[in-house]
């Protein structure tokens, strides 16, 4: 096993949490609307979705009423490579990408004909802050050797540059592939997931430094305190979680297999390291069992998302209506590039189709 080396690795993440901060203390959320206006906009945005053929797709970390609203105006809601397949598969003009700038870029590649607007296209993800293309490519020409997986919050020159996108499901059916077949691995972003698979696989895996800042704050040490206070609990655990969480974790697994463990385990409660967004799909799949989120607090703490993704927080039913509305906030994708990120996305999807797979991707 091998992995980025740390005199390296620990000036660029100090470079990186800078580039974070100044991202989040860019990032205007939007205004807050009392209840009545909140519906006034609802009822808007369905309407004016039925006159422009528009389909709302929303990510389980979104607000509820974003989630309710697609579910109830024949969208979906979902992981961010489910949404973008939604996308392809339905028969819309436009598309509303309710998450972060990635699955805006997803949803267009796998859709070049549509138009793609989301509320905001200031969304981004510290995966994909944590990686970008010009030191991504350096580093993969550094090791011409290995094949170039990446996941799927990356940006669309990101996946170009990838031998193989995944999500975090079919991360480990990949890598066991590509090690049948004698192949070492560069990883990127996610050094928390990178990990997980490392250990889970033992393959030869050389790993980006980036992390989730929302996954990142989950404690390991108050996880334990909180196993005692509710010994009947189960714990969720997202794999963009640190080791030493997901080492007490019953379940590790997407949201999409996080949601099925919340429905199919007995336990009467659980308790979940990811973002609490999902809480809302948990709620409705399990209605009769608890859920508490992990605790984020600790001696290292900086709580800089505290189990909300800043990002998907600025995400609103007033900025929707305004992007529809104006058809502002367009997703482009060079089309040279577009074809380019979508032979590594391919390739997972026709390898999931014939291991039978059902590729369930994150954030
Ligand atoms: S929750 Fe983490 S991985 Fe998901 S969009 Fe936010 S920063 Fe990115």
């Amino acid at each position: 096993m091998s992995q980025v080396d740390t005199a390296d690795s620990e000036p660029r993440l100090a470079a990186d949490t800078a580039i974070v901060k100044q991202y989040l203390d860019q990032a205007a959320m939007p205004e807050q609307l009392d209840s009545a206006e909140l519906e006034r906009y609802r009822s808007q945005v369905k309407k004016l979705m039925v006159e422009k053929n528009a389909r709302l797709v929303a990510h389980y970390y979104t607000d509820s009423l974003l989630q309710d609203l697609a579910e109830e105006s024949d969208g979906f809601v979902g992981d961010s490579l489910e949404m973008a397949r939604f996308g392809r598969e339905c028969d819309a003009d436009i598309l509303l990408v309710a998450g972060v700038r990635f699955m805006g870029e997803s949803a267009k590649i796998l859709s070049p004909d549509k138009t793609v607007l989301m509320p905001t296209l200031d969304a981004t993800c510290s995966l994909d802050i944590g990686c970008p293309i010009e030191r991504f490519a350096a580093f993969c020409n550094q090791h011409p050797e290995r094949a170039v997986v990446v996941y799927a919050n990356t940006s669309a020159a990101v996946k170009a540059r990838s031998d193989w996108v995944v999500t975090s499901s079919i991360a480990v059916d990949v890598i066991e592939h590509l090690m049948d077949q004698g192949q070492k691995i560069l990883w990127a972003p996610d050094k928390h997931l990178g990990r997980y698979i490392q250990k889970t696989t033992g393959a030869d895996i050389l790993l980006w430094d980036a992390a989730c800042i929302v996954h990142e704050e989950f404690k390991a040490r108050g996880l334990q305190d909180m196993r005692a206070l509710y010994p009947q609990a189960a714990v969720l655990a997202h794999p963009e979680s640190p080791a030493a969480v997901l080492e007490m974790a019953d379940v590790i697994g997407s949201t999409t297999q996080i949601i099925a463990a919340a429905r199919r385990l007995p336990n009467p409660e659980f308790i979940v390291a990811t973002d609490q967004g999902i809480f809302h799909k948990l709620q409705q799949e399990a209605p009769d069992k608890r859920f508490i989120i992990a605790p984020t607090a600790g001696n290292d703490a900086t709580c800089r998302s505290c189990a909300n993704c800043p990002w998907m927080g600025m995400n609103s039913v007033h900025r929707l209506y305004d992007s529809l509305l104006a058809g502002d906030n367009e997703i482009e994708v060079d089309a040279v590039l577009a074809a380019q990120a979508m032979i590594p996305l391919q390739r997972m999807l026709d390898f999931a189709s014939s291991n039978r797979l059902k590729v369930r991707g994150r954030a």
